[in-house]
Formats: structure tokens, C-alpha cells, sequence
């Protein structure tokens, strides 16, 4: 059975992506410096694997954003090319990937990157490409 919120049909991998994501976010504070996981991602590599991250946040900008630390995971997994993003926002809203993370999508996958797709609203199933984010890339 297709599963659906409020009548919206929600494909089947992006509810994967999201119950990933839902599962690795547990917002917790590490130490006095490290406040980590109130926002959880999960990416989709090309082989079909889910790798999820969750943020890292410290004193003086030693931390990482979720996505990019779902991408590590994946890379440090053997894997290089990510198929979709999905970053699950503490209020359980999900949010584009920020300028470093798109930075870090396009220098991983130059001349493809365009066509990573991301979740931008789970609720209503909007789905945007890295492209129509970020069309033109420095390099
Ligand atoms: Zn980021």
C-alpha cells in the first residue's frame, strides 16, 4: 500500500529517508561545548544505501551540519555519489541543505550534482533538485 499523509502520496523512499533521519535525531548535549542531533539527515547513495548524520554543534565553528556528516558517513562507507537528501529540522520540518552543504554536494559531484534531489516540505511531498537550488555553480 502507497503510504500517504493527509492524502499526499509519499514515495516510498523518501519515507525510508525521513524514518532514518526521525531515527537519528536525538537532540542531546555531549558536553558544556557539544550540543549534537537536533537536526538529523539521511542520504540516499547511488547504490541505494541510506547513510544518516546528525548535526554537531561547538564552541568556536568545530562542528557539522547534518547533511554533511550523513555524507562523511557515506564516503567513509565507500561511497561517493548521493542521490537525495533529506534533513529533518528539530520542529520535525524538513529544510534545504545550507551554502556549505550544497558547496560540499557540488564539489563531490561536479557537473551532476544538479540533479540531487532534496525534501523540502515532507508534508506536502515538495521535492526540489540541487539545481533548481543552486544553478550555477563557481567553478
Ligand atoms: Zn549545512
Amino acid at each position: 500500500m502507497t503510504p500517504t499523509i493527509a492524502g499526499v502520496v509519499v514515495e516510498p523512499i523518501w519515507k525510508e529517508l525521513y524514518e532514518a533521519a526521525r531515527a537519528a535525531q536525538r537532540p542531546r548535549e555531549i558536553s558544556e561545548r557539544v550540543y549534537a542531533g537536533g537536526v538529523a539527515a539521511a542520504v540516499e547513495s547511488a547504490s541505494g544505501r541510506i547513510y544518516t548524520g546528525v548535526c554537531v554543534d561547538t564552541s568556536c565553528t568545530l562542528g557539522i551540519c547534518a547533511e554533511r556528516n550523513a555524507l562523511f558517513n557515506m564516503i567513509t562507507n565507500g561511497e561517493g555519489e548521493v542521490l537525495r537528501v533529506l534533513a529533518l529540522m528539530p520542529d520535525g520540518s524538513c529544510a534545504a541543505p545550507c551554502g556549505a552543504c550544497r558547496e560540499f554536494i557540488a564539489q563531490l559531484m561536479p557537473g551532476r550534482y544538479q540533479d540531487v534531489e532534496v525534501m523540502l516540505d515532507y508534508s506536502a511531498q515538495r521535492v526540489v533538485t540541487m539545481g533548481g537550488l543552486t544553478p550555477e555553480w563557481w567553478i
